[in-house]
Parts: structure tokens; C-alpha cells; sequence
């Protein structure tokens, strides 16, 4: 099983593709995870995104997508994952496809996570001090930003490729994962 999610920060995403990786043994691949661990660790990749990460922008499109690949291209690549945060943007979508089908790989679908905005800053300003430095509101409110800008035509390159299937997430936890599920096992 091979799923991409999409969805807004503090959508939910994270916590149900890890819930995949627990439950279903799928391999968690977070962008997000790779790009600050690589920034705590003070790795060249790591300092080139550092500021790009405090700021709350997107990381360039080559970066990221060399970082996925470097992970599928691997002779021990998994061959079920989840994406949690890539692709992002339409161009980022169009390389994931090209290095998918250079590794004979396809995707069986494309979760979208819809949430209210207002919803995703009260949940994710309300995490700030227990955890990630980029979770004060001005830089949540710029990723959500980002994000507004950036998933459309994401969205509508995986509507165009019947791929995408919209889940409600202002939901409970448990509720969201059952309903993932029926999509992905139904
Ligand atoms: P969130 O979805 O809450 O913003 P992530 O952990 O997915 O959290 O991403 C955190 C940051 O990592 C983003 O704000 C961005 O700077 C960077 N990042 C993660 N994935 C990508 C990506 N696919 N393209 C560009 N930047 C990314």
C-alpha cells in the first residue's frame, strides 16, 4: 500500500500517518521529520534549510524532492509507505511520479484532509511550548499561508489522475483512522 496525505498543518496528517505506520507496518516518511532532523543535526542539507524552516516557508522543490529520492532509490526501499507532507506542490508531485515509476512503484490514492483555517491555528498554536519552534502564530499563520497557495493545483494534479479522496478531518482520531481505512482496505 503506497498513500500520499495532504492537508493543511494541523490537519491531523501526522498523526494518522503514523497510526498507518503502527497499525498497518506501512514506513512513515515525513518530510518534515527528515528536513529538522537534518537541521538539529547541523548537516550541510541541514543548514541550507534551517532558516528556510524557522520561517515557516517551503523548502525548494530539488531539495526535497533529492531527499525522497535518495529514500526510494535505495536497493532496501520499502514498498508499502505513507507520505506525510510530500508532494506539496504540483512540481514536486510531478517528480514523486517520475521517480515512482522509475522504481516500478504506484500510488493507490491520495488523502485530502479538509479543515477550517481558524481550526488549524487554535490547535496549532496551542501546541507551541511543548514541542516545535515554528508553532508560534505568525509563523503558523504564514505555513497555513503557504499552504493555501501551494495545494490547489497539488490538489487538482491528483483529481486530474483519479487519485484523490477528500476526508473530513475535523474528527476524532479514532474516527479519521477508520475512515481512512475504509478507503485504503475497503
Ligand atoms: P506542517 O505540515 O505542520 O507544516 P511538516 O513537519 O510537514 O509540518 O513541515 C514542516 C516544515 O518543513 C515546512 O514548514 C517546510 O518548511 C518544510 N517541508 C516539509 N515538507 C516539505 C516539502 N514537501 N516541500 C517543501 N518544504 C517542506
Amino acid at each position: 500500500m503506497r498513500v500520499v496525505f495532504i492537508g493543511a498543518p494541523g490537519s491531523g496528517k501526522g498523526t494518522q500517518a503514523k497510526l498507518l505506520q503502527e497499525r498497518l507496518g506501512l514506513t512513515y516518511i515525513g518530510t518534515g521529520d527528515i528536513l529538522r532532523e537534518a537541521a538539529r543535526n547541523g548537516t550541510p542539507l541541514g543548514q541550507l534549510v534551517a532558516p528556510i524552516l524557522a520561517a515557516g516557508q517551503l523548502v525548494p522543490d530539488e531539495l526535497v524532492n533529492e531527499v525522497v529520492a535518495e529514500r526510494l532509490r535505495r536497493p532496501d526501499r520499502p514498498k508499502h509507505f505513507v507520505m506525510d507532507g510530500y508532494p506539496r506542490t504540483a512540481a514536486q508531485a510531478a517528480a514523486f511520479d517520475k521517480l515512482l515509476k522509475e522504481a516500478g512503484l504506484d500510488l493507490q490514492a491520495v488523502i485530502n484532509f479538509e479543515i477550517d483555517e481558524e481550526m488549524v491555528v487554535r490547535r496549532l498554536v496551542g501546541r507551541t511550548g511543548r514541542g516545535r519552534e515554528d508553532d508560534c502564530e505568525e509563523t503558523v499563520r504564514r505555513r497555513i499561508k503557504v499552504f493555501r497557495d501551494t495545494s490547489k493545483e497539488l490538489i487538482r494534479y491528483y483529481k486530474r489522475r483519479g487519485l484523490l479522496r477528500d476526508v473530513p478531518a475535523a474528527d476524532t482520531i479514532e474516527n479519521l483512522y477508520q475512515r481512512i481505512v475504509k478507503i485504503l482496505q475497503p
